[in-house]
């Protein structure tokens, strides 16, 4: 794709009209600017090492298009790109299209895919059309436009679409901008009329010439190979108000990444009006207390002598064994703290860690004669660059994660204490971004809030925010402009910060706020009844639960069984496998707190992205596809019969005991596994040792387990849907790629067939149906899942109060009205506006 660089003498413009263009195109093309000088008595001028840093960074092969404003900034761009290789100066071109106009409308068409050549001519169409458009307003002045729009062939085979404009400023920038993206890549010529002006509809400029005002009729015409599917991209554009939140609904064209969460993509709502701030909404709720501001930084070494390569290389491995072990314990909090998925984050962090890719940069610079501080200083500060200058949004994030494991080394390599972030009274944290790590000391007590600069709704913070439970936005532009105490007033789901609010709006707020503590503290109080609908449907609500403190949450937060106990916990951090002897220990233990409820214990889940390392794994290329679950267990009989045997004893013991398989693929894994425990069994009962057989259930998270579900429940006693895995395995997305966190959402249409196709196979089976991956926690989709017909639902315990609390106020007749309304939804977006 294009990518633009502003050239200019003011830093202010260009970044503003940077801010401008990336509004307009979502983040979705590489934008940067080279402007100003490094002179805070006179920064005005231009730099042309720094244009050749900019053109450098943005530069593909698709081509790099230079906007720049006047003097010597078109000089400063030649002695850059005289600098600059001479392959790469092919696929530059320096134009003399107006800056603003003209940044704007080529990043327009950059977006939409175009060439070079018709991004540059899109560059130079943007001044006659405004002269254009200001010229009718003032008609006195006449402009002769010396360019054509679309030359406008009719053809019979044209299909047309006719819409009503609803928006209040009729089809103006914004709508223009995303006509353009919607229709761009089709092979097929595209026109837009309005009255009798007629124009391309692949052309920002042009389409600003419509004067479409609102409530004026647009016909969009198409001829060509694919004139109908860009006539019926229009459509939905249109449907959807051209992406524009016209008053009617607060949510806009969205994504959910997955995490339960709305995204509207990078800064794509980030503005500043009269006092109020928007930025990108990371984590629901609404939070009003003093601004506290935070600065996290990587400290500096003091540029030491040497003392010896081996002194050097000793001192790193012995920094980086306590960081391990460090990130370790703190994944043990965070899985404690009911978040299992965001300790992946810390995880990920000992797995950059331990690359040797680190490790050989370290190793150069000592064989140098360089302290380890200073080598580490250099090597963390060249990766997390390389990571920002990505093209990928998702790698850019991963920058952050680089200087977090590089604060952490660094800090233990010059015994600085890490920087504690305490509070004793409520604050809003505003940071430029915290770290992962930072993110996790959070206390919620105090920390009403979470402001960053920069991040995206996959960043780690912002994900970590979420399972915090603390409101936040990201990306925000202007968080300059706050001052420490100053109060402000923050949305976590539309995105704004209200600056130095008045009395009655903090007033309002407050009520609001009142009004959901009042209903959390409702529903905590209610937590241990059990949850019926209106109409008296009642839903079983259980826990998911991995240690005993975890069982002890699940008690105490109201939960009427577990769901979900992940056993592999028992063998994970241990360098032995656990003794069938202290497996019916922990069994029996868990099975007896929960006295005569459901206590369903998974099988081992190992594989993938979970790891033993007292098991013979082979290596694999796709981990996820490879030997995981119950395919694990069945090739390692000893590990399995040992579980198995510790199960049948300690049913024997607690007959609330369920066993469940996980990732069953096929009904042989099933009637192997099953025969399994029946020989399990036998010889327990041949050695005269307590055994009992108890219910035996699957998990249902693979697609060919959907498709069979029928066959499946004539063998199992009931199901659970393993929405986790499911949805990353029906949409071929991994779970843990925030690149394509889009995909693995629980709102895709796909998905919610897959859950509906089980639930259905499991009624006409008269089986037992449950949810116990993630989404069963969601309280967007309990009125769903009520309404498909699930019986119980497994979550985190902190979620049950919450869940409980939604069902009592759904009645079964509308939920199942509503379920049936979603599946017949066709997109992720409109799944959303309905749930
Ligand atoms: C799931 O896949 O939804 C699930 C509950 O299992 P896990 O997250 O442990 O893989
Ligand atoms: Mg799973």
């Amino acid at each position: 794709m294009i990518s633009i660089v502003v050239v200019s003498h003011s830093l202010k413009l260009a970044v503003g009209i940077l801010e401008l263009a990336a509004q307009m195109t979502h983040g979705k093309i590489k934008l940067v600017c080279a402007a100003g000088v490094d002179d805070p008595e006179n920064p005005i001028g231009t730099d042309s090492v720094a244009i050749l840093e900019a053109i450098e960074s943005v530069y593909s092969e698709d081509g790099v298009l230079v906007f720049v404003d006047i003097g010597s900034a078109i000089l400063s761009t030649d002695m850059a790109l005289e600098l600059l290789d001479a392959e790469k100066v092919k696929n530059v071109h320096v134009t003399a299209a107006p800056i603003v106009e003209g940044t704007i409308s080529a990043s327009v068409a950059a977006a939409a895919g175009l060439s070079l050549n018709e991004v540059i001519d899109e560059s130079h169409l943007a001044l006659p059309s405004k002269q254009k458009q200001v010229a009718e307003k003032n008609r006195e002045e006449s402009v002769v436009l010396d360019f054509k729009t679309t030359e406008i062939i009719p053809n019979r085979n044209t299909v047309s679409v006719t819409t009503e404009v609803k928006n209040p400023h009729g089809i103006h920038a914004r709508p223009a901008s995303a006509i353009v993206s919607a229709v761009a890549s089709f092979d097929a010529v595209i026109t837009l009329k309005n009255g009798n002006n007629e124009v391309n509809a692949k052309s920002i400029n042009s389409i600003a010439l419509l004067g479409a005002k609102k409530g004026d009729r647009v016909v969009c015409s198409a001829s060509g190979n694919e004139a109908a599917a860009a006539i019926k991209a229009f459509e939905l554009l249109a449907s959807n108000n051209f992406n524009e939140d016209i008053g009617q609904s607060k949510e806009p064209l969205i994504n959910d990444d997955g995490n339960g969460y709305l995204n509207r993509g990078w800064g794509g709502e980030s503005k500043n009006i009269d006092g109020c701030i928007k930025g990108v909404p990371a984590s629901k709720g609404i939070a009003i207390a003093p601004i506290s501001l935070f600065q996290t930084t990587m400290p500096k070494p003091s540029h030491r002598k040497s003392l010896g390569i081996e002194f050097e290389r000793t001192t790193f491995l012995k920094a980086k064994e306590k960081a391990i072990e460090g990130l370790k314990l703190l994944a043990a909090k965070t899985v404690k703290e009911g978040a299992t998925n965001q300790a992946e984050i810390f995880n990920a962090h000992i797995q950059m860690l331990d690359d040797p890719f680190l490790d050989n940069q370290i190793s150069d610079l000592l064989n140098s004669d360089i302290d380890i501080e200073t080598a580490w200083e250099i090597v963390v500060t060249r990766t997390a660059k390389a990571y920002a200058d990505s093209s990928s949004d998702y790698m850019q994030e991963r920058a952050n994660d680089i200087l977090d494991i590089g604060k952490r080394i660094m800090l233990l390599l010059l015994d600085i204490d890490e920087v504690k972030i305490e509070y004793s009274t409520p604050i809003i944290l505003v940071a430029d971004d915290l770290t992962p790590s930072d993110t996790a000391q959070l206390d919620p007590s105090f920390v009403k809030g979470l402001i960053l600069a920069k991040g995206g709704h996959t960043s780690h913070s912002a994900i970590l925010a979420r399972s915090l439970g603390i409101p936040a936005i990201v990306g925000v532009n202007g968080t300059k402009s706050l001052v420490n105490g100053d109060i402000v007033i923050m949305d976590g789901i539309t995105g704004s910060i209200m600056l130095n609010p008045a009395k009655e709006d903090i007033d309002g707020y407050r009520i609001q706020i009142e009004a959901d503590e009042s209903e959390k503290r409702q529903a905590i109080q209610l937590a241990k009844q059990a949850a019926s609908t209106i109409d008296e449907q009642s839903i079983d609500i259980y826990a998911n639960v991995a240690t005993l403190k975890d069982v002890d949450d699940a008690l105490s937060g109201g939960a009427e069984g577990i769901g979900l106990l992940r056993s592999e916990f028992l063998f994970m951090d241990r360098s032995e496998m656990p003794s069938e002897e202290s497996q019916f220990e922990f069994y029996s233990e868990v099975a007896s707190a929960f006295n005569g409820q459901p206590v369903i214990i998974r099988t081992l889940d190992i594989g993938g992205d979970k790891p033993l390392s007292y098991l013979q794994q082979t290596e694999e290329d796709n981990p996820f596809l490879g030997s995981r679950g119950i395919r694990l267990c069945l090739n390692n009989k000893m590990v399995f019969e040992t579980q198995l045997k510790a199960l049948l004893r300690a049913t024997a013991k607690n007959s609330n005991i369920e066993i469940m398989f996980p990732m069953i693929a096929t009904f042989e894994e099933l009637k192997e596994a099953k025969s399994l425990l029946n020989d399990c069994h036998r010889d327990l009962v041949a050695k005269e040792v307590a055994s009992k057989i108890p219910k035996v259930g699957i998990m249902i998270e693979l697609p060919s387990a959907v498709v069979i579900a029928d066959q499946l429940a004539k063998e199992a006693d009931f199901f659970s849907i393993g929405t986790n895995d499911l949805t990353q395995y029906v949409m071929a997305a991994d779970r843990g790629n925030e690149a394509v966190s889009y995909l693995v959402s629980g709102a895709q249409p796909a998905v919610l067939k897959m859950i509906s196709m089980t639930a259905e196979a499991a009624r006409k089976a008269s089986i037992r149906v449950g949810i116990c991956g993630e989404l069963a926690g969601d309280d967007r989709f309990t009125e769903t899942f009520v309404g498909l017909g699930i019986d119980e639902l497994s979550m985190s315990p902190i979620r049950i109060a919450e869940v409980k609390q939604t069902i009592r106020k759904l009645s079964k007749k509308d939920a199942t009205n509503k379920a049936q309304q979603i599946l017949e939804l066709n997109s992720l977006s409109e799944v959303i506006k309905v749930l």
